[in-house]
C-alpha cells in the first residue's frame, strides 16, 4: 500500500460510475485520496468492481482538471483564464440578452446526471427561474428515458420496482434483456452469478454472447432490434399455454382483451423467424420464467436505445403482469440505470415534462405549488428533450445552452449532427471537471468539483438515496480556483435576477423534501442517523416516520391498475442494405465508464482496455480478409471511423459491435439519430454500416 494506515481517514461514500450504487470508503492521506476500499452497503455486501476499487480517484487529482473559469478568447479562439466574477458576469449577462431578444425557449439547459441530486436539483431551478422554460433535461434522454416513459405508462412510475438484493437472492429464474451487467453493473453481475450457482435458471435475450450466457439455462442469441417480437412471442406462448396468472390480470390489470388479440399472431414459428432464434428454446423460455414461483426481469440498454424502446420498455411489464410477477419479492421489472445518479436526475426534475419526483409540468396544481414555494412566475409549457435540443440548435430555435458534466459530442448518436448543433449556438457554458470533446466548444467553461469534494445524494438504480460525503477539499490547493457546483448554479441565478440563497447540500434536500411527496420523508440528517444505518431510503418515502419502499406496486400501482400495452413489433429505421450490409451495436466494457473522463485517468485500467475495437464474427472477417487485430475502417451513412478488429463468435454474421467509450474511433461518428416517438432516445443499439479492410 502505498500509505500507512495511521497516517489516513477514511470517509464513507457512493460509487460514482454505475447506478448499482455501491458503498466504499475512500482512504484519504493529507488532502489527497490514496485508496478506496469496499463497504458492506446494502447493494454491495462488501463487493466492489474494477471500476469502483481503482477508477474512483485517480480523476479527481488529476494533472488536466480544469482549475479555474475559462472564456474563450473570439479572436483566437483559445481559452483564457477568467475571473469568477468575470465569468459568472458574462454567463449571465449573455443568457438573459438572449431571453430578452428570442424567448425563453431559446434557452436550454441540461443537469449531469454524475452529479448529486442537489445540484440537479439546483440545474433544473435554475432552468425554470431564471431562463423561464421547461427546457431542461439529463443523460437519461440516451440511455433509460424508455424506461422512465414505458414504466410509468404501464405501472406509473418510471424506477426499478424492486431491491438488487431481493432479485439477486433465492430466486427461481431470472429472465436477462439486452443486459450485459457484468461489464456494465459489475456487482449486479456478481450477484446473478451467485444466483445461478445456487440455482437460479437464467434466461439470457441478447445478440451478443455475454460471459452469463455461458451459465445460461437458454440464450437467446436474437437479431438486433426484435425485442417487441420476441415479448410478443413470450405472451403468446403464455397466453396459448395456459401460463398466465387470471386473478392478478383481473384485479390487477386492464388492456387484457386487446393484448391478446394482438399477441395472437406472434406464433413461435413466426417469432423465430424475424428474431432468428429457435423456436422450441422461444417456448422453454416462457415456460421457465412463468413456472418459477420468484423470477425477475432485468433488463437494460438492449430494451431501451431503440426507435421502439419504450415498447420495449411496456412489453417487459406486459411479461411480468400476465404472469402476476409485480409488487412481490424477487419477481418485478428492473431496469439497471446507468450513471451513478440517473435515478436521482430524473427524480429531481431535469426533465422537460417534469418538476421533481414526476410532478408533472403539464399539471396547473404542480405550476401553482412550484410558483408559490420558488415566488416566481414559471413557464407552463413542456419543455423540449436533450436530443431535440440538438436539430433545434441547428435550425436556430436554441441559441443558448448550458450543459452541467455531460459530454453529448462523445456520447450522443451522430456526432456530426452534434458538433453542428454545438456550434450553431449563440452562447455555450459548459460546467465540468475536464476539457472534454464538448467543452473545447464551449465559449466559457466553469470549473466544478468532483464527488469526493462535495456534500449531497446519489439515488442508485433501485431507487435508494445513499449519502455523497466530501472527502477532500481541493481549494486549499493554491492551484485550483474552484466552487462547489451548487454556490456556481446559485451565483449565476441571483446575477439572473432570481434572489435565490445560498444554501447548503442538506438545506437543498429539505426544499426537494418539501416539495416532492416521494421525498418528504428524505433528509441528510436521517441517512446519516441511526435508524438508517447506512441503508439509504427508497423512495416512495413520504413521512419521517416512512421507512422507505423496497418493493413497489404491493397492493396497487402507482397508476391503479397495470396497463397492459398492447403494441406491434416495428424494425429499426436504419437496416442493412446493399452499400451498408451490416448492424452495428453499441455497448459497454468493464473497464471504463461512459466517455473515460474518470477511467480514462487512471493509468491501470488504460492498460488493460485503451483504444476502440469492433467486434466482428469470423464468417464476415473472413469474406472482407480481416484477421483477428487488424485495423478496420468502418463506415455509415453519418461518417467513418478507423479501429481495429476483433474476430470472433460474439456476434452472429451480418452483426458487429463497438464500445463507446473511446475517442479514437468512436462509434458515435457512426449511430444513427432516429429516435423513439415517445421518450425521444436515440437508435443506438442498430444501424447499417460496411467494413473495409484498411
Ligand atoms: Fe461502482 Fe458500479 Fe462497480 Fe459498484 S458495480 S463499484 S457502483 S462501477
Amino acid at each position: 500500500k502505498p500509505y500507512r494506515v495511521w497516517e489516513t481517514h477514511k470517509v464513507r461514500t457512493t460509487c460514482p460510475h454505475c447506478a448499482t450504487g455501491c458503498q466504499f470508503d475512500l482512504v484519504v492521506k493529507d488532502n489527497k485520496i490514496v485508496d478506496c476500499l469496499a463497504a458492506d452497503g446494502p447493494s454491495n455486501k462488501g463487493l466492489l468492481c474494477v471500476k469502483g476499487r481503482s477508477g474512483s480517484f485517480d480523476f479527481v487529482h488529476a494533472d488536466d482538471r480544469i482549475k479555474y473559469p475559462l472564456i474563450k478568447n473570439k479572436k483566437t479562439g483559445e481559452f483564457e483564464r477568467a475571473s469568477w466574477d468575470e465569468a459568472l458576469d458574462l454567463v449571465a449577462s449573455k443568457f438573459m440578452e438572449i431571453k430578452k431578444q428570442y424567448g425563453s425557449d431559446s434557452l436550454a439547459g441540461f443537469a449531469c446526471s454524475r452529479s448529486p441530486n442537489e445540484d440537479i436539483y439546483m440545474v433544473q431551478k435554475m432552468v425554470r427561474t431564471c431562463f423561464g422554460t421547461n427546457n431542461t433535461d439529463n443523460c437519461a434522454r440516451v440511455c433509460h428515458s424508455a424506461s422512465v416513459a414505458g414504466l410509468a405508462m404501464t405501472l406509473g412510475s418510471g424506477a426499478m420496482t424492486n431491491p438488487i438484493g431481493d432479485i439477486t437472492k433465492d430466486v427461481d429464474a431470472i429472465l436477462l434483456v439486452g443486459s450485459n451487467p457484468e461489464e456494465a453493473h459489475p456487482v449486479v453481475g456478481m450477484q446473478i452469478r451467485q444466483a445461478v450457482a445456487k440455482g437460479a435458471k437464467l434466461i439470457v435475450v441478447d445478440p451478443r454472447d455475454i460471459d452469463l450466457s455461458k451459465k445460461a439455462t437458454i440464450h437467446l442469441k436474437l437479431k438486433p432490434g426484435t425485442n417487441v417480437a420476441f415479448a410478443n412471442g413470450i405472451m403468446h406462448i403464455l397466453i396459448r399455454d395456459g401460463l398466465v396468472d387470471e386473478k392478478f390480470i383481473k384485479e390487477r390489470t386492464e388492456g387484457y382483451e386487446e393484448l391478446a388479440e394482438i399477441v395472437k399472431e406472434y406464433t413461435p414459428e413466426k417469432v423465430a423467424k424475424e428474431c432468428h432464434i429457435d423456436a422450441d428454446d422461444l417456448v422453454k423460455a416462457a415456460h421457465i420464467y412463468a413456472e418459477a414461483d420468484k423470477a425477475p426481469i432485468i433488463y437494460c440498454l438492449g430494451v431501451t436505445e431503440h426507435s421502439q424502446g419504450t415498447e420495449g420498455v411496456m412489453s417487459m411489464s406486459n411479461i411480468a403482469m400476465l404472469c402476476g410477477k409485480l409488487g412481490k419479492s424477487g419477481c418485478g421489472v428492473n431496469p439497471l440505470r446507468g450513471q451513478n445518479n440517473v435515478q436521482g436526475a430524473c427524480d429531481m426534475g431535469a426533465q422537460p415534462t417534469d418538476f421533481p419526483g414526476y410532478q408533472k409540468v403539464a399539471n396547473p396544481d404542480v405550476i401553482k405549488k412550484f410558483e408559490d414555494a420558488w415566488g416566481v412566475k414559471l413557464p407552463t409549457e413542456v419543455g423540449i428533450h436533450a436530443t431535440d435540443v440538438f436539430p433545434a440548435a441547428i435550425e436556430g430555435k436554441i441559441k443558448g445552452l448550458y450543459i452541467y458534466g455531460e459530454d453529448p459530442v462523445v456520447t450522443d448518436a451522430d456526432t456530426t449532427h452534434i458538433i453542428k448543433a454545438l456550434k450553431s449556438l449563440d452562447f455555450f457554458v459548459v460546467q465540468e471537471l475536464f476539457m472534454t470533446e464538448t467543452a473545447q466548444l464551449a465559449d466559457v467553461i466553469l470549473p466544478g468539483m468532483s464527488y469526493a469534494e462535495k456534500e449531497g445524494t446519489f439515488s442508485n438504480t433501485e431507487r435508494r438515496v445513499q449519502r455523497v460525503r466530501k472527502a477532500v477539499d481541493l481549494t486549499k490547493n493554491p492551484e485550483f480556483d474552484i466552487r462547489l457546483d451548487t454556490d456556481i448554479i446559485i451565483d449565476l441565478m441571483n446575477r439572473m435576477g432570481y434572489p435565490q440563497k445560498h444554501m447548503t447540500a442538506a438545506e437543498i434536500m429539505d426544499e426537494v423534501a418539501s416539495l416532492t411527496p416521494s421525498f418528504a420523508g428524505i433528509s441528510h440528517e436521517r441517512l446519516d442517523s441511526e435508524e438508517v444505518a447506512g441503508q439509504g431510503l427508497q423512495w416512495p418515502c413520504t413521512s419521517k416516520e416512512h421507512p422507505g419502499t423496497p418493493i413497489m406496486h404491493v397492493d396497487r400501482f402507482s397508476r391503479g391498475l397495470g396497463w397492459l400495452y398492447p403494441t406491434t413489433y416495428k424494425p429499426s429505421k436504419e437496416l442493412p442494405d446493399e452499400e451498408y450490409p451490416t448492424i452495428l451495436m453499441t455497448g459497454r466494457i468493464l473497464y471504463h465508464y461512459t466517455t473515460r473522463a474518470m477511467t480514462g485517468r487512471t493509468p491501470g485500467l488504460m492498460e488493460i482496455e485503451g483504444k476502440s475495437f469492433i467486434e466482428i464474427n469470423e464468417q464476415d472477417a473472413a469474406r472482407i480478409g480481416i484477421k483477428n487485430g487488424e485495423r478496420i475502417k468502418v463506415s455509415s451513412r453519418r461518417g467513418s471511423v478507423e479501429t481495429t478488429a476483433r474476430v470472433g463468435d460474439k456476434v452472429s454474421p451480418g452483426e458487429t459491435w463497438m464500445p463507446f467509450h473511446f475517442p479514437d474511433g468512436n462509434c458515435n461518428w457512426l449511430t444513427n439519430a432516429a429516435l423513439d416517438p415517445i421518450c425521444r432516445i436515440p437508435e443506438y443499439k442498430v444501424c447499417a454500416v460496411k467494413l473495409e479492410k484498411i
